[in-house]
């Protein structure tokens, strides 16, 4: 595979530290660069501030060591690029693909309820387009992506399309299924959408690797991408670690942080989620093993 441009990365949020089902997305990004010869960064997500653990961002790299993961270059902090995240979104602005939204939670809830539709049963609810043409008055709280208006200028499908590495083909009617989603929050912060599709974008990032979790998320990048005029990666998502009561494990439902006293074992959990032999010997060896096998692993059937 020498030759292919590959820059991979692995994008934590600090809101608490690794454990067993994020460190499958941390191997697979780092094998999977590895195997293509390519680079590795670390890009810590941290935009969302209320939620982050102070600390937490220096621990994720303590552990990601212990396990042998070290970036090619200097982690990056989200934090710290917002300028480009305003940027971003000043572009879209001008273009007149965004508007701003006065809803709130609640009043996003009524339009649900004199629908006859119950919202807790639709707990991701496409947004009912209220402000689309005009705040009535209400005061602008957040702003969102007009999709129908991108995808009209641009002259794309309506529903978008893609190729995941391991998932197969995919598809969303993003105006359908999601609707005009955030790209900065009523609290004034920067959604994940937004900021994810640009610092992928600025550091070259050409193949996403990332957990099925975020699955769902892919359409709204790739039509932020076009719309900004930038590049789409390739993707490929993770198998999802699920915990002793069948729930994915998630630091939201209690996983616990990684054992840093045997990163080998940690490591060998996680190579078994990717369809890989666990390695008895120690984490370089077992690295060395896995970037091997990589590409031709079950882990991409
Ligand atoms: N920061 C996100 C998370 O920790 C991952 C974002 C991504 O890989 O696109 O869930």
């Amino acid at each position: 595979m020498v030759g292919v441009r590959y820059i991979g990365r692995f994008a934590p949020s600090p809101t608490g530290l690794l454990h067993a089902g994020s460190l499958v997305a941390a191997l697979a990004s780092w094998l999977d660069a590895r195997a293509h010869n390519g680079q590795w960064l670390v890009r810590i997500e941290d935009i969302d501030a209320p939620r982050c653990v102070a600390g937490a961002d220096k621990q994720i790299l303590e552990q990601l060591a212990a396990c042998g993961l070290v970036a090619d270059s200097e982690p990056t902090w989200q934090s710290h690029r917002t300028y480009l995240y305003e940027t971003a979104l000043t572009q879209l602005i001008d273009k007149g693909w965004t508007y701003p939204c006065g809803c709130s939670r609640k009043e996003i809830e009524d339009v649900y309820v004199s629908l006859g539709q119950d919202l807790a049963r639709h707990s991701a609810a496409v947004y009912p387009g209220t402000c689309r043409d005009g705040l009535n008055g209400k005061p602008a709280r957040a702003w969102r992506l007009n999709v129908q208006a991108v995808i009209k200028a641009l002259h794309l499908p309506q529903t978008l399309e893609w190729h995941n590495r391991r998932m197969g083909h995919q598809q969303q009617d993003v105006a359908r299924e999601v609707g005009d989603f955030v790209l900065k929050r009523a609290d004034g912060l920067w959604a994940y959408q937004l900021a994810v599709v640009v610092d992928d974008a600025d550091q070259g990032i050409t193949h996403v690797v990332r957990g099925e979790d975020l699955h769902d998320n892919t359409a709204r990048q790739i039509l932020l991408q076009k719309a900004l005029g930038l590049p789409t990666p390739i993707y490929m998502h993770t198998p999802l670690v699920m915990g002793e009561n069948g729930e994915k494990l998630s630091k939201q439902n209690g996983a616990q942080a990684l054992d840093l006293q045997n990163p080998l074992a940690a490591l060998n959990l996680a190579a078994k989620a990717l369809g890989l032999n666990p390695c008895a010997t120690n984490v370089e060896d077992a690295l060395h093993e896995w970037t091997h096998v990589w590409l031709s692993s079950k882990s991409l059937l």
